[in-house]
């Protein structure tokens, strides 16, 4: 396994692996857990070849945001993907992605607006940035992500068809499903940031999250069911709602009732000094 910081012995890696079969991009932030590694094994099932780039982009953070605590533990990601059998980790220096003078931004309209980028203003300008970014110096024949973050996969499809992407072509982005803890809490690199007691009382999330969502496919109104909700995570110890809304899975847009075509429940809630997101698919 090859670790690289700089570009052009990423572009001769690249040019060496792709003579040699297809490759398969999983974009990371690091501080690797199961779910990431999850995301490896599907992309070794998908091509010859794996690259796991490891990157905190600041882009994607804002002001009052956890950049500067977010955990950073490239050595141990490196051992775990290793063990994966991964060709490439590609570890960039923020001077590397972001060079004196960069000035582009990727902006996706619609499905980045609501939820996560209404909560998190520049949120997924930063993603799709970053990630168009990763896209053109890897060449990927897939890329894969999680649907942990629904919301994200959302954007960065439409951010590869809107822009005719070919490496990889928007129907190359494959969605993962989320993978969770024993109790059924989705995994997060930010669960790091939970104490004792708080990653204890987070099992409420994907409870509550069940909860509702069986009220809403038993025919309970959506007002109510959210309201819920939000009454359980509070009375279960999280510190605050940022949003929980049922969606149309594939726009993205708001549903104050039940829809037949695919939906999603999508919550965001801090507890501690974290904020969680999880996301499920709730039936016609
Ligand atoms: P991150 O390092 O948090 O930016 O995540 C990198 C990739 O792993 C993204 O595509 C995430 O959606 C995905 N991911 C994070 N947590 C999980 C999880 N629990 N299950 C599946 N995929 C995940």
């Amino acid at each position: 396994m090859q670790l690289i910081h700089a570009l052009d012995p990423l572009r001769s890696a690249i040019d060496a692996l792709r003579a040699d079969g297809a490759i398969a991009l999983v974009p990371t932030m690091g501080a690797l857990h199961d779910g990431h590694l999850t995301l490896v094994r599907e992309a070794k099932a998908k091509a010859a070849h794996v690259v796991v780039s490891i990157f905190v982009n600041p882009l994607q953070f804002g002001a009052n945001e956890d950049l500067d605590a977010y955990p950073r533990q490239l050595e141990r990601d490196c051992a775990l993907l290793e063990a994966e059998g991964v060709a490439v980790v590609w570890a960039p220096k923020v001077e590397t992605m972001y060079p004196a003078g960069f000035a582009t931004n990727i902006s996706v309209s619609g499905v980045s607006e609501g939820l996560d980028g209404a909560a998190r203003p520049g949120h997924f300008d930063g993603v799709a940035t970053v990630v168009c970014k990763l896209f053109n110096q890897v060449l990927p024949d897939v890329a894969l992500f999680g649907e942990k973050d629904w919301q994200q996969l959302a954007v960065i499809r439409r951010m590869a068809r809107d822009l005719d992407l070919t490496r990889p072509h928007a129907d190359a982005i494959l969605g993962v499903p989320t993978v969770r803890e024993a109790d059924g809490l989705a995994m997060s690199s930010r669960n790091a940031y939970l104490t004792r007691e708080q990653r204890a009382a987070a099992v409420a999330l994907p409870t509550a999250m069940r909860a509702a969502i069986a009220e809403i496919e038993g025919g309970v109104p959506v007002g109510d069911a959210l309201s819920a909700l939000a009454r359980a995570l509070l009375a279960g110890g999280f510190l605050s709602v940022d949003y929980a809304e049922l969606c149309d899975a594939a726009d993205l847009s708001v549903l104050p009732a039940r829809s037949d075509k695919p939906m999603r429940l999508l919550v965001a809630a801090r507890i501690g000094k974290a904020r969680l997101i999880d996301n499920m698919a709730v039936a016609p």
